[in-house]
């Protein structure tokens, strides 16, 4: 190479592999060889054999960061759209779960609530929704309720609750799961309140209960505190009612019904399938905040 900018000693190739260590270019590091290959071969022009790595470099990165946000999300394996049966949830339309998944309403900050008896879907219509939004480029975190505000409790005794709240707007969404289980007489949920308080038109909440509105004196430590935590989250939110039998059991109920040639139905066949994505238990950890 003759260009007046380049270096007039020799070029040392065999530097290559540091050097694209150093400047944090694994992909490159990784195919260079092969597509200098290809380019001796195919007699590329210099530019298109850098242009191809450079593009590969940035898909992979891509990759890489949705891998690092799925896991940091700590979102349960085998929640997905892709194994969530529609039919057993009839007033929840498919295109209105779609459009949430794809994630305009995380702009501004708002809320998603699914309210619903035990086992109806909440948390894997909710873990979906989440799951979809990571791989669309967004931070999500799942949390049980109990889990996050315990941490938020620890926080305040601290006197670090502030930076906590602040750590956690980094996630576009945090998922809490089964806010009914949180109660005011753990002395923690008015940490709670603080939390909503603090991402209202900010940052999104999605939260799963078991309990309607009404029952939700139960978490807030007095009912005026219970009135604002909800006046906040219903501002600007979607309200997903999900008061179908308990899909476990409606499951169960199939197997049992199933012919005897074996043909089970569809959501037997389907929780299996569900289930059997989800074969990894996830361990109870901790939630850094
Ligand atoms: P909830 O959070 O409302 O108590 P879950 O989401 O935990 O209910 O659902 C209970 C089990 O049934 C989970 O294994 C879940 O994956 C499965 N499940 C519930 N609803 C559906 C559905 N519509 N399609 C597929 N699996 C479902
Ligand atoms: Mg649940």
């Amino acid at each position: 190479m003759t260009t007046p900018s380049a270096p007039a000693r020799a070029v040392d190739v065999h530097a290559l592999p540091t050097m694209l260590s150093a400047l944090r270019l694994p992909s490159f590091h990784r195919h260079w060889q092969e597509f200098a290959e290809r380019a001796d071969k195919e007699s590329w022009p210099a530019a298109r054999f850098l242009a191809a790595l450079a593009e590969l470099e940035l898909a992979e990165r891509e990759t890489r960061r949705i891998r690092r946000h799925l896991i940091e999300s700590r979102l349960p394996g085998g929640k997905t759209l892709a194994t969530f049966d529609f039919k057993a949830l009839p007033g929840v339309h498919r295109a209105r779960i779609e459009a949430l998944a794809a994630g305009d309403w995380i702009e501004t900050g708002a809320n998603l609530i699914a309210i619903g008896n035990s086992g109806a879907g909440k948390t894997h219509l909710l873990c979906a929704i989440g799951h979809a939004l990571v791989e669309a480029g967004r931070r999500v975190l799942y949390t049980r309720t109990t889990d996050l505000v315990q941490k938020l409790q620890a926080a305040r005794r601290d006197l670090a609750l502030e930076a906590a709240l602040t750590k956690l707007d980094r996630f576009d969404l945090i998922i809490l799961d089964d806010i009914s289980y949180a109660r005011k007489d753990q002395a923690e949920t008015s940490v709670l309140f603080e939390l909503i308080a603090w991402r209202y038109e900010a940052r999104s909440l999605a939260i799963a209960a078991n309990q309607p509105f009404s029952a939700w004196d139960r978490v807030f430590p007095d009912h005026a505190v219970t009135v604002a935590a909800i006046d906040r989250l219903v501002h600007h939110a979607t309200i997903l009612e999900m008061n179908v039998d308990s899909y476990r059991r409606r499951a169960a109920a199939d197997r049992s019904a199933a012919k005897p040639d074996g043909t089970a139905t569809t959501i037997a066949d389907n929780l299996q399938a569900a289930e059997g994505d989800n074969v990894t238990p996830r361990k109870k950890e901790n939630v850094e905040v």
